[in-house]
């Protein structure tokens, strides 16, 4: 009997031809896990089908975005109706002013919001303004922390808090880098010890308040608290990098969730993308109102885009924003998270694997450890032939999460209790296979 055609295959044969590596970005490609990358042909709620036709059930939502699942009603009609008016037009528009006014509305840190197109646009502009504002050149990032690829936060740390960082690509000049020191999340010893070194040099402090690119890692209470008050101290700003977490884990994001426990908390600034664009181009970066008059045409701190604010991703956007701030929108959507990372875990216990996991909001993380990390070196202790095994064990049986043992997890509303049993029975038999350890 011959095997039936793999489309899956055949597109990924064609697409390597073409576009390096099959992928317009990297992590889509399935190298760290192998095997072939799944073609999406349509998506609706909780699941893509791929090429061959497969349904699975959809835990990535291309990244964090689809928060209500593909092709909620609402937004596709919002999308439609903005098409009819004109794609793009390099003018302002109405929409532009009331997603500014929403997303202020709930982030009320941000006084002021400019859109661009993509996280990385956004966090690089971001740290211009940052270096704008203060006069000053040196930033510090953390490990395991990933704010898009612009050139200067594509680094990886030096040798001691006295050396700065080196690239971690090829292409990018060390003097672009020798302004970024990277330290690890969550050690305030090195925090404090770097500020006492750089401190009157520092333009900012830039990381993830709940780190999704190292899976799933919260930065401690005392941590956050302690960046806050050193970046006052030395006159740096603390840039909130949010893209994933924004309107993701609460509808005031992460930094809603510090403020609860850190009385006044707020960043300087904060970088947004993802779920206020819907799954559209669209980003974001705002906060003190003082901060972003630094900006072009107000101020000396250039910054622009031809797409920037685009009048179809603006509708998404605000369609979008309009369903997650109903009443019990984030309750409901934690419980299903919830719900979700309860029933791994009792699947996991049942095959005696090592797992742990931690959720806020719609965004997870799972391990194969038995306690949850506190940095990247411990995230990356995960046997990674067990991870692998276990993602295409889930694979194979039609549930879909990231295709890398250092990616966060999302849930969105449209994952019924049904979808949630389908994947903790699929994972029950996905570790059963994987044995003990
Ligand atoms: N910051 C964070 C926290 C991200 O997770 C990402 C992308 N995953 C980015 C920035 C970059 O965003 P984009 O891919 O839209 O450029």
């Amino acid at each position: 009997m011959t095997r039936p055609t793999d489309l899956n295959d055949t597109l990924f044969q064609r697409a390597r031809r073409v576009i390096p590596g099959g992928v317009n970005s990297p992590v889509r490609a399935f190298q760290a896990v192998g095997g072939t990358p799944r073609f999406v042909q349509r998506a609706q709620g909780a699941y893509f089908w791929d090429a061959n036709g497969k349904r699975h059930i959809d835990y990535i939502g291309s990244w964090g975005p689809m928060i209500l699942g593909h092709g909620h009603p609402a937004v596709v009609e919002a999308v439609q109706q903005a098409l009819l008016d004109g794609f793009s037009f390099g003018a302002p528009t109405e929409r532009e002013v009331q997603l500014a006014e929403e997303i202020i509305r709930y982030v009320p840190s941000m006084e002021m919001v400019r859109l661009v197109s993509s996280g990385t646009e956004a966090g690089m502009s971001a740290i211009r303004l940052a270096r704008g504002a203060t006069g000053r050149s040196k930033i510090i990032k953390f490990n395991g922390c990933y704010h898009g690829h612009a050139d200067s936060l594509l680094v990886k740390a030096g040798s001691g808090l006295a050396t700065f960082g080196h690239a971690t690509s090829a292409g990018v000049p060390p003097e672009v880098v020798q302004h970024t020191l990277v330290l690890e999340y969550n050690d305030v010893a090195q925090l404090e010890e770097a500020f006492a070194l750089h401190g009157d040099n520092l333009a900012c402090v830039i990381m993830e308040p709940i780190a999704g690119n190292m899976n799933f890692v919260r930065a401690s209470v005392p941590f956050m608290q302690r960046a806050r008050e050193l970046c006052t101290l030395h006159g740096a700003l603390l840039i909130l990098d949010e893209v994933m977490t924004g309107f993701r884990v609460a509808l005031g994001g992460a930094q809603s969730v510090y403020a609860q426990q850190i009385p006044g908390f707020a960043p300087d600034i904060t970088v947004l993308g993802k779920v206020i664009g819907g799954g559209m181009p669209l980003a974001a970066f705002g906060g003190k109102r003082a901060v972003m008059e630094q900006l072009a045409p107000l101020g000396p701190v250039y910054q622009a885009g031809t797409l920037s604010g685009n009048p179809v991703a603006t509708a998404c956007g605000l369609a979008t924003l309009a369903q997650v701030s109903q009443p019990g929108f984030y309750d409901r959507l934690a419980g299903s998270t919830r719900a979700l990372t309860a029933g791994l875990a009792g699947a996991a216990k049942e095959a005696g694997v090592d797992f742990c996991a931690d959720s806020e909001g719609g965004m997870f993380g799972f391990f194969l450890l038995p306690e949850l990390p506190q940095n990247y070196p411990a995230v990356m202790e995960t046997d990674r032939e067990r991870f692998n095994a276990l993602f295409h064990g889930l694979l194979d049986r039609g549930v879909y999460i990231a295709p890398a043992l250092y990616e966060a997890g999302f849930v969105s509303a449209a994952h019924s209790a049904a979808d949630i049993e389908e994947t903790v029975a699929a994972a029950r038999a996905a570790f059963a296979a994987l044995g003990r350890k």
